[in-house]
């Protein structure tokens, strides 16, 4: 009944899906680059994955995602990526969390994009989200900052852990849409682990392609 009042539509290109189809339509399922594992390094970071790679219908659904409230996509990024972390074999993990927006960029989006894609992984792999950093500082966006250094620079300081007390000893698996150059990823996994956390694995919906390039984030 649902599907009749609200044809599901897939998330990249979004053609109507056929009623064997499931998130994605046959085509993109089939034609997609799916992210490859990565032999870049995230520092702090045990190992990390993605789904795809950020570029052509990727981005495009990211950013409905992101700017168009097409909130929904959230559960299907969770199913997609669930499988993926489960084929990754990556570490068991105690607690999900993700790397926030600052309180001003959620006030004016209305929702958190990683903290609704932690959720619905979480309800996925059937293991608890906690809001574990907090941002504290409004930082330009990564997004224009070309430079390695400079970009690592940008996110230093910006985050906080919000209870230290949840994540003492704890594996841990932190969320986030894009992941670029890694800095931020890098930042928020080495002040959980300063604060106590054991391990941290990442995982992202999405990779920038020149990741591809093996060399050291
Ligand atoms: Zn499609």
């Amino acid at each position: 009944m649902l599907r009749l009042l609200f044809p599901p539509k897939c998330v990249l290109c979004r053609r109507l899906l056929k009623l064997e189809e499931t998130d994605l339509c046959h085509d993109c399922r089939k034609d997609t680059r799916q992210f490859k594992k990565s032999k870049s390094k995230i520092p702090f970071v045990a190992q990390w994955t993605a789904l795809w790679y950020y570029e052509g219908n990727v981005r495009k659904s990211i950013l409905r995602y992101k700017f168009s409230r097409v909130q929904s996509y959230c559960l299907a990024y969770a199913r997609l990526l669930a499988l993926k972390i489960q084929q990754a074999q990556m570490p068991e993990v105690d607690i999900i969390t993700w790397v926030p927006v600052s309180t001003l960029r959620r006030f004016k989006r209305g929702f958190d994009q990683s903290q609704l894609l932690a959720n619905a992984l979480g309800a996925e792999l059937n293991c608890p989200v906690v809001s574990t950093l907090k941002k504290v500082r409004n930082n330009p966006p990564q997004s224009g900052i070309q430079e390695k250094a400079a970009r690592k620079a940008n996110v230093m300081g910006v985050y906080r852990v919000r209870n230290p007390e949840c994540i003492r000893d704890k594996s841990l698996l932190l969320i986030d849409d894009v992941v670029t150059s890694g800095s931020t990823a890098s930042e928020c996994a080495r002040i959980l682990m300063t604060a106590g956390a054991r391990e941290i694995s990442f995982a992202a919906v999405a990779a920038t392609s020149h990741e591809n390039n093996n060399k050291k984030m």
